[in-house]
């Protein structure tokens, strides 16, 4: 084991803090990465203060990993050390249930592994990326194409990249499709530039009116302030697909209306307590659907990153410092990120 610098919470009041952890050291199958960057991820945040009331404490968030392959195993045959690499949202799942079979390891039978707060009900726990470095099988890891310089900005692609990525691509999103995103953080923005270069019509709603400006730049056609009802009434029944992306339990049934016959809604957002129950008639009578959606596989993660690659699309960000991370956490709770916090873990040191 190796004694390995990390930050987090030793409980769900205490600011995270300075703290050490062991990491295994690399068998035949691991990659060891040093870690340069890593984003956050409301999620992080839930984690850190039980919001979803399963944090093994202590808990080190990150599952926005980029880094640098510092070892690998003998087995080891997609990394050699110095490589780029990125590590998600998981580290391991069964790997012989339908969903593995299918590439689908996030809707693992068994459950997969979380990068942090990982098998939740057995074994031991798993720390994230705010941390030096991490092992991982190579078969979790992903491979980095972009410019070396871009690097801050692909770390929130591991999660908030994937995580809307995937269903605008189950729901075929593309050229004459109009979308709306709901939500301008750190998912939501990502939304916003991957349905935009799909091709599709996308219409984003903030409940910030100091974002309608960003919310163009970054790819919408439209930009709607949600709090407005005469600016929600002209959007009524024109979505094909909506993905909404918001952390806190919201009122459904306003872009409910705005769908199509048969046009479905994605929550991604995961607030710790529930959304007001829809109402069933807006469903009824337009045969509109609700869905969920959870991050995405390791083979389609590697694709939406290969995807942003080629077309030159990172995450827009802003830098912190590790100890900086408390404030950034009250930051993202008013909506006040543009629109990724992304630690240099140099400042772990
Ligand atoms: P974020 O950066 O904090 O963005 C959330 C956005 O939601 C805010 O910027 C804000 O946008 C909007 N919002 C916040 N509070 C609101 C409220 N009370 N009413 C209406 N809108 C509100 O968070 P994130 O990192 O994008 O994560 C978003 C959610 O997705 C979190 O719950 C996270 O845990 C979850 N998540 C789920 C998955 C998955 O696999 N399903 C993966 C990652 C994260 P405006 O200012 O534009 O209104
Ligand atoms: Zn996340």
């Amino acid at each position: 084991m190796t004694k390995t610098k990390a930050y987090g919470a030793l409980d769900a009041r205490s600011p995270l803090a300075a703290l050490d952890i062991e990491r295994r050291e690399p068998g035949a199958d691991d990659v060891q990465i040093r870690i340069l960057w890593c984003g956050v991820c409301h999620s992080d945040l839930h984690t850190a203060r039980n919001e979803w009331h399963n944090t093994l404490y202590p808990t080190v968030p990150g599952h926005e990993i980029v880094g640098r392959v510092t070892a690998v195993g003998s087995a080891v045959t997609k990394f050699k050390v110095g490589d780029l690499a990125g590590v998600g949202c998981m580290v391991d799942s069964c790997g012989h249930c339908p969903s593995c079979a299918d590439g689908e390891e996030q809707y693992c039978d068994n459950g997969f592994t979380g990068t942090y707060n990982g098998p939740v009900f057995s074994g031991e726990n798993t720390f994230g990326g705010y941390s030096q470095s991490i092992v991982v099988k190579q078969s979790f890891v992903l491979r980095i194409a972009h410019p070396e310089a871009q690097l801050a900005g692909v770390a929130p692609l591991l999660c908030a990249g994937i995580t809307t990525w995937s269903p605008l691509r189950q729901w075929e999103v593309g050229p004459g499709k109009t979308v709306g995103i709901v939500g301008l953080g750190g998912l939501g923005h990502m939304g916003v530039k991957l349905a935009h270069a799909l091709g599709a019509h996308v219409v984003l709603f903030t409940t910030s009116a100091n974002k309608v400006a960003d919310g163009l730049r970054l790819g919408a056609d439209e930009v709607v302030v949600s709090k407005d009802p005469e600016q929600m009434a002209r959007q009524a029944g024109r979505l094909d697909f909506i993905l909404n992306t918001v952390a806190a339990p919201h009122d459904l049934n306003p872009f409910l209306a705005l769908l199509k016959r048969d046009g479905t809604m994605t929550l991604v957002g995961a607030p710790g307590e529930p959304h007001p129950s829809p109402d069933v008639f807006a469903l009824i009578f337009k045969r509109r659907r609700i869905g969920g959606s959870l991050i995405g596989g390791i083979r389609e993660t590697q694709e939406m990153l290969d995807f942003c690659a080629q077309h030159g699309i990172v995450s827009d960000t802003e830098t912190i410092r590790m100890d900086e991370i408390n404030a950034a956490y009250e930051r993202m709770l008013k909506s006040d990120v543009r629109y990724r916090f992304v630690v240099d873990m140099a400042t772990l040191g």
